[in-house]
């Protein structure tokens, strides 16, 4: 079978693989259909995820059940289309223990610990598979961008009559608004660039341009009311982004942060005391918030389906990457699509 394969750091090319085998008790075979391309996609590419080098890409992944192991879940049949949850977590460590195995110690994701969507056939636990009704396979990929959001605005706990400003207009700044926006907040979406401002306009948000950390803090103070948003949501991991959300939160309000990156950022230390701010981190979903996360996309799709811009095929993979780094500001999501 064809599949794309992260050779070593900067390294990717078509291959030829053997097939994966037949599912043994408790797993699937899936044919991915569509594999969205991310930051994540491009930080494991440069070598910045670590080196599990070769490794198959892609965990963004929606494709159709191939072949159903003995004893899985009877609402998985051959022929179905599903999304894939590229999470497993151990279930014995500390996370684990109390409920938040998404942030496992010992956590894998397939397309980055193990082998992901940019192949033909991929075999993998049936507790990753969730069967959708989503008719476009682009569309349902886009669950797992949108579980992330999902998790986003439940640790947030947005509440109707909210106001939530997001920095950052990329797919994860959008899927924030979108959700903020389903649970009744006003949302202010703040991003350099023009057109990524115009996309979040169609998503319900208000929009503001970037221009510095200062001015943006006081205007979305302003347009808060005058007391700073009761939300503040980095999906930059710009320093100077993260700063803004701890300066422009109100007292007693909530800073999540939900952007990567390796960077180091000064803050006030009297931001946290004077004002209570509670912190939080943002990682990958719980399955229950992955199906949440499919549901909305299926009562959603023709809103999620603005966030995908460039469609390209399998065997242009290391291209479509490659293009997408180059052009952060014109690609909003891409999409790697296969015939089945
Ligand atoms: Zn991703
Ligand atoms: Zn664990």
């Amino acid at each position: 079978m064809r599949a794309v394969v992260t050779q070593a750091k900067g390294v990717m090319e078509l291959a030829d693989l053997p097939e994966p085998g037949s599912p043994v008790a408790g797993e699937v075979v899936i044919r991915p259909e569509a594999v969205g391309i991310c930051g994540s996609d491009f930080h494991f590419f440069l070598g910045e995820l670590g080196s599990d080098f070769p490794r198959i890409q892609g965990h963004e992944v929606a494709g159709i059940v191939e072949a159903v192991g003995p004893d899985c879940r009877k609402d998985l049949g051959i022929g179905d289309r599903v999304a894939l949850h590229p999470l497993s977590s151990c279930g014995r460590c500390y996370p684990c223990r109390v409920g938040r195995g998404n942030v496992c110690d010992n956590f894998s994701l397939i397309g980055i610990h193990e082998d992901g969507g940019l192949q033909e056939r991929l075999r993998l636990p049936e507790a990753q598979v969730f069967p959708t009704s989503e008719p476009k396979p682009a569309v349902a990929a886009l669950a797992e961008p949108l579980s992330i959001a999902v998790r986003t605005v439940k640790r947030a706990q947005i509440r109707p009559d909210e106001r939530v400003v997001v920095l950052g207009a990329g797919p994860i700044g959008q899927a924030v608004c979108l959700l903020a926006r389903d649970r009744g907040a006003s949302v202010l979406l703040i991003d350099p660039v023009q057109g990524r401002l115009d996309i979040g306009s169609g998503m319900g948000a208000e929009v503001l341009p970037w221009s510095d950390r200062e001015e943006v803090t006081s205007q979305a103070r302003e347009w808060s009311g005058g007391e700073g948003p009761e939300v503040t949501i980095d999906a930059t991991g710009a320093p100077d982004a993260i700063r803004a959300t701890v300066d422009m939160a109100a007292s007693a309000g909530r800073v999540v942060i939900v952007g990567m990156s390796h960077h180091e950022v000064p803050l006030r230390v009297f931001s946290f005391t004077e004002k209570e701010l509670d912190v939080l981190g943002v990682s990958c979903c719980q399955e229950d918030e992955f199906a949440e996360a499919v549901a909305f996309v299926e009562g959603h799709s023709a809103l999620v389906e603005r966030l995908i811009t460039h469609e390209f095929p399998l065997e242009r993979a290391p291209e479509a990457l490659e293009w997408a780094m180059e052009h952060p500001t014109e690609a909003m999501k891409v999409v790697i699509e296969q015939e089945v």
